[in-house]
């Protein structure tokens, strides 16, 4: 991450973890991003609106760990992909999509911490369908992608893994969207059953 702006009179980023740790970097009024009132850096800023304002359950997520940044990220981005696909699918009548903000999933005996954005399809009978993405502390460059339980597909964004390109340069932007557009299609082969699913 970035140390911030090398100039005077920044603002330090107001964001403190669950273990006390705060961000120790410094922004200028064109980069820091206020939330609630309350100056962050770019990536808390994410966070704190992602979780809408209020820690998860044990606290606000590591300093240093863009597990949840990285998970309600892609979340944004794919949002307006997921809705026609469960529209496509929904059977006629009394269905909805429920949206689901980013949460922290705890695996028991203190396990993996896991952010998760998810959106389910549902009716009277209950899920019909559910799309998640998903984000692991212990791995927090991978993004999962999800259809129910099934694991569909993962992979490392091209602004983690080829850290050379230049952010906010051609390159860089259609790198994103071919990333995004992956994602988003493989959601929908799977969940409109265009492709089976292999068998590991
Ligand atoms: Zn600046
Ligand atoms: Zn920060």
């Amino acid at each position: 991450m970035a140390d911030g702006c090398s100039v005077r009179g920044g603002v330090r980023c107001n964001y403190v973890d669950r273990r006390s740790r705060p961000c120790t970097t410094t922004w200028c009024s064109a980069h820091w991003v206020t939330v609630g009132g309350k100056q962050y850096c770019r990536r808390h800023a994410g966070i704190v609106v992602a979780l809408g304002g209020a820690p998860a359950a044990g606290g606000w997520p590591d300093v240093d760990n863009r597990a949840a940044s990285l998970a309600a990220w892609v979340g944004r981005q794919i949002d307006s992909r997921v809705t026609p696909i469960f529209s496509r699918v929904a059977p006629a009548g009394g269905a909805r999509l429920v949206n689901e903000p980013v949460r922290l999933m705890v695996a028991p005996a203190g396990g993996s911490r896991r952010w998760q954005r998810a959106w389910r399809l549902v009716d009277h009978t209950g899920v019909l369908n559910r799309v998640s993405i998903e984000v692991d502390e212990s791995n927090d460059a991978d993004v999962m992608a999800r259809v129910d339980a099934e694991l569909i597909g993962h992979g490392v964004p091209p602004w983690i893994e080829h850290r050379n390109l230049a952010a906010g340069s051609p390159d860089a932007e259609a790198a994103r969207r071919s990333y995004i557009d992956a994602i988003a299609r493989s959601i929908e082969l799977v969940v409109t059953k265009q492709e089976l699913v292999p068998q590991y």
